[in-house]
């Protein structure tokens, strides 16, 4: 949506869908159906159209919780309702994040990785600025991939679709999408244009030698070459003549130039390495001379950018200056660092994985969008946390508590509640006649609950009892025992009625899910409620223990195996 637009908050969402699907299930039965659900909605309140995909993720566990009703609890519970819409007014989306940018009558902005790994928290900012301003001005994404390194930055194969994936994810799909390895005889062409017009020279000095002339101002013997003498090395270069660093084409600069990394620039190098998409050139661009170009012709009109990357924008300014084009107009951020996260290596990373040191490109412990994805983050928490960091020269240190709070207020209003106990034992519990524990699916309503039977034992965790003495236990939402041994763990039942001042336990059934939690810090294993495995994909929260997305299900010998993911606290 181009400015002024806005999204609904999705605590206000629920509650719209609740009110419409309990409408809905009166009409019907008392069994709400989802496309009838959401169709009403949107035409009740066009402007929740741009927002259909986050409704339906929405309406199936809000469906699903007033399906679970009784016609009389449906009826109830929208008389009684105080699910007043009017404040639900959209809000506008709040501006004020992102300055506005400067001559922005037309705006076609990039983002332009290199795919050698997959797109981390910090590629996210790539992404989302730069989606956002496209999407602010009515002008254009490009997502391009910088990928003309065969050799120490070669590209993955498989990231190319991964980007793609992770920004769609964003809500930052490209309009244009871009691999410069496709655009290999653009970069010919635009050489050949510069060696002819003197601006580019074949240099066969070697690098030392090169880099002990420049350094102290002087040109290197090739450096005044005639052109065509260039223009017969350059296909030297490319027929395979001249070999691997025996050659480079240089862009001719300032060889004075106060600074020694713009004096005549590699702009192409010999790489005998066959590109990974199966591309067999032999002459590369350099990222200052691929990228140069293709902004140009592109069109991008504005580069938002790291401020490491002046030098950068010097060098192709006199690529620029040569071809008689316009720089476009570019702005500068600082450094992120993330205290959670150290430096990571792509490449280390990958040899790390290839040894089994992580799960995958998804490890929980992983600084990766598809990690923080697998975990159950919502894109749009990741969108606020890059847009509030802004886009200030200065170096930005965060810590990872600032996403999780972000992420906390959209799930928090709708993730269902389990309990989890970790490390459990089993609790004997004399004199309890067989049960069944009603805890609410989510502390907002009491009508809607799980059912967990409870016979004569239940699981509780040995860190939760080992502060406490042998006294009275509340097990949330059944009862109260008295502990009357620990080792074997022994209590009796002690009464149905909440007692003040009881230490309130949670717990689950002994025949429960064994469920697995992999965090950042390791694998808690425990036991948990069946009802967790119908919430395959979602985000829930175990009680007192944090968020956790359901990631699989698996049935062995009759036994149910559930590893979830470790959103955040
Ligand atoms: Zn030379």
């Amino acid at each position: 949506m181009v400015n002024g637009g806005g999204d609904v908050e999705p605590q206000f969402l629920s509650t719209a869908i609740k009110k419409q699907a309990l409408r809905n299930a009166i009409l019907h039965k008392g069994k709400a159906d989802s496309n009838a659900v959401v169709s009403k909605l949107i035409g009740e309140r066009p402007e929740l159209k741009g927002q259909a995909r986050q409704i339906l993720g929405l309406a199936e566990s809000v469906i699903a919780e007033v399906n679970a009703m009784t016609l009389d609890q449906q009826r109830q519970r929208l008389q009684q309702t105080t699910l007043d819409l009017q404040p639900i007014a959209v809000k506008a989306r709040k501006k004020g994040y992102l300055p506005e940018l400067p001559h922005h009558e037309r705006v076609s902005v990039r983002f332009a990785p290199n795919p050698n790994g997959p797109a981390t928290l910090g590629s996210a900012r790539g992404i989302v600025v730069n989606s956002e301003y496209a999407k602010r001005y009515g002008g254009s994404f490009i997502l391009r991939f910088d990928d003309t390194d065969p050799q120490t930055k070669r590209p993955m194969l498989e990231a190319y679709d991964w980007y793609l994936e992770d920004c769609k994810w964003l809500g930052a799909a490209p309009d244009v999408v871009v691999n410069a390895s496709d655009r290999m005889e653009t970069y010919y062409h635009y050489a050949e244009e510069l060696i002819a017009q003197g601006a580019a020279y074949v240099c066969t000095c070697s690098q030392s030698q090169f880099k002990k002339l420049k350094d102290t101002g002087v040109g290197c013997p090739d450096r005044d070459n005639a052109a065509e003498k260039n223009m017969r090395l350059w296909k030297q270069m490319l027929d395979g003549r001249l070999g691997e660093k025996e050659a480079v084409l240089r862009i001719k600069t300032d060889i004075t130039d106060k600074n020694p990394a713009l004096r005549d620039w590699i702009g192409f190098r010999i790489v005998d390495t066959i590109h990974p998409r199966g591309i067999a050139f032999r002459v590369w661009p350099m990222l200052d001379f691929e990228s140069a170009i293709e902004d140009h012709d592109l069109g991008v009109t504005h580069i938002i950018r790291g401020k490491d990357l002046r030098d950068s924008e010097r060098r192709q300014e006199f690529l620029y200056k040569y071809m008689g084009w316009t720089y476009p107009f570019t702005l500068h951020w600082g450094r992120i660092s993330i205290h959670e996260f150290g430096k990571f290596s792509t490449s280390k990373l990958r040899s790390e994985i290839a040894q089994g040191l992580y799960r995958g490109w998804d490890d929980p412990r992983l600084p990766t969008l598809m990690a923080l994805r697998r975990r159950g983050f919502s894109p749009e928490a990741i969108r606020l946390f890059i847009l509030k960091l802004g886009i200030n020269e200065s170096d930005v240190s965060v810590s990872l508590e600032n996403l999780y709070a972000e992420n906390r207020k959209l799930v928090d209003p709708i993730a269902h509640r389990y309990f989890f106990v970790s490390d459990p034992i089993t609790m004997s519990i004399m004199n309890a006649k067989p049960t069944t524990g009603r805890p609410p699916l989510h502390p907002s309503s009491s009508a809607v609950f799980r059912e967990i039977p409870v016979e004569g034992s239940v699981c509780v965790s040995a860190q939760d009892l080992s502060s406490s003495g042998l006294d009275l236990v509340r097990l949330k939402d059944l009862y109260n025992v008295r502990i009357v041994k620990k080792e074997p763990l022994e209590a009796e039942y002690a009464g149905d009625k909440i007692t003040k001042g009881a230490r309130i336990i949670h717990w689950a059934p002994p025949n429960g899910p064994q469920v697995e939690v992999f965090t950042p810090n390791g694998v808690d294993i425990g036991i948990g409620e069946p009802g967790i495995a119908a919430e395959l994909g979602r985000v829930v929260q175990f009680e007192r223990y944090g968020f956790a997305r359901v990631d699989q299900v698996l049935e062995h010998h009759g036994q149910t195996k559930i590893i979830c993911y470790f959103t955040h606290k």
